[in-house]
């Protein structure tokens, strides 16, 4: 099994007499910042001026713009979105570290990407979460913690790994567990499992229910906005995803397990069509796509966004919400300003 770090296996006295600072006070930045303080770790901030900023402030914390955070930090973990990350490192983070300081990212993609040019006087390690940032101070005041994928993409010091596990303890993950991993690793998980089309696997089974005359919210209601889904998602984590299968009638496990089965044909094809997706993950294609995507304007993500938001079973999911008296996600947000 792929080596695993737990609290016994980290200290917190690496990071003692030293600051850490956290660049991006967002999903990730603000719950790692808060656990830290908790852990007892020098924490301070860096980000834009603007409501995160504001919300820092609130928080308690001495906060900079981000060239300010990077200087004064010993540790200085990268929090902000990775597409705009080689750009920032460049202009605000790098001129601040100094011989020995220890670079944190919480994803792979750059370090993978070979998008950062970091100078050879300075750790890099990779400590990502596998949790979203609400779950990552939630788990922590609960005790119990989140899981992460940790990397040593640069030992300077000889002491990398001691360093990044002691940051991982200072954020509560160590409590549950550490596991030895790569950029790469994290990397093509991470895109592969975004890839895999569940979005559009969703959409397409609500489609044939409605081509076959049954109404749109029984089939809305059957495959997520009952919240069920979110349970037997919880129940795959907790149970396992075949022994979760207690909770369903024989009926229904019969169902899964025997009519749902593909045929093995069906799986060698969609086993093809999954390895290639991984090798557009790894070759670089994806990122090739997407980096030109961003630099022209994002046409084909606009319209896909476009596409997504105004398909009709989206009017007919703000219509059940409505009647649930549930507040709708807000769309606007989800377009890019032009
Ligand atoms: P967010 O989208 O929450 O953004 C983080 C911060 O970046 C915000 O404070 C934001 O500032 C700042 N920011 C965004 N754009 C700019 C810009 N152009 N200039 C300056 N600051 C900017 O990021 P996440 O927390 O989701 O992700 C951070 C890292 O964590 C990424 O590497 C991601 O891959 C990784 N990660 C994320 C997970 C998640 O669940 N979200 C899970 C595991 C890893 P402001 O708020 O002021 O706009």
């Amino acid at each position: 099994m792929t080596k695993a770090f737990f609290d016994s296996d980290a200290d917190l006295a690496l990071l003692a007499g030293r600051t850490v600072s956290i660049i991006g006070y967002g999903n990730q930045g603000r719950s790692q910042a808060l656990n830290l303080r908790d852990s007892g770790v020098t924490v301070v901030v860096g980000n834009q001026r603007d409501a995160s900023f504001d919300r820092a402030v609130a928080d308690g914390f001495d906060v900079y713009d981000l060239g300010g955070a990077a200087d004064r930090g010993d540790v200085v973990a990268l929090l902000i979105p990775d597409e705009v990350m080689p750009a920032l490192f460049v202009e605000s983070v790098a001129p601040g570290l100094r011989d020995g300081d220890l670079l944190i990212l919480a994803s792979g993609y750059n370090l993978f990407y070979e998008c950062l040019k970091v100078p050879a006087n300075i750790d890099v390690a990779m400590v990502a979460p596998r949790m979203i940032g609400t779950g990552v101070r939630e788990l922590f005041l609960s005790g119990k913690g989140f899981p992460s994928l940790l990397s040593v993409e640069q030992d300077y010091s000889g002491q990398a790994q001691a360093r990044a596990l002691a940051f991982a303890k200072g954020i509560g993950s160590t409590r549950a567990g550490v596991f030895l991993s790569s950029a790469e690793e994290e990397t093509v998980c991470d895109l592969f499992n975004e890839h895999c089309g569940y979005i559009y696997e969703l959409r397409r089974a609500y489609e044939v229910l409605v081509e076959a005359g049954y109404s749109p919210e029984a089939a809305l209601l059957e495959f997520y906005v009952s919240g069920e889904e979110a349970e037997l998602a919880r129940a795959h984590a907790f149970m396992g995803l075949f022994h979760q299968l207690t909770l369903h009638s024989r009926t229904s496990q019969y169902g899964q397990l025997v009519t749902g089965k593909p045929t093995a044909e069906q799986d060698r094809a969609e086993k093809a069509r999954l390895h290639g997706v991984i090798e557009s993950i790894r070759g670089g294609t994806f990122a090739k796509a997407w980096a030109t995507e961003q630099q022209t304007g994002l046409p084909t993500f606009r319209r896909a966004m476009r596409e997504g938001l105004t398909h009709p079973m989206i009017a007919e999911e703000r219509k059940l919400f409505a009647a649930l008296g549930r507040p709708h996600g807000d769309a606007a947000v989800l377009q890019p300003p032009e």
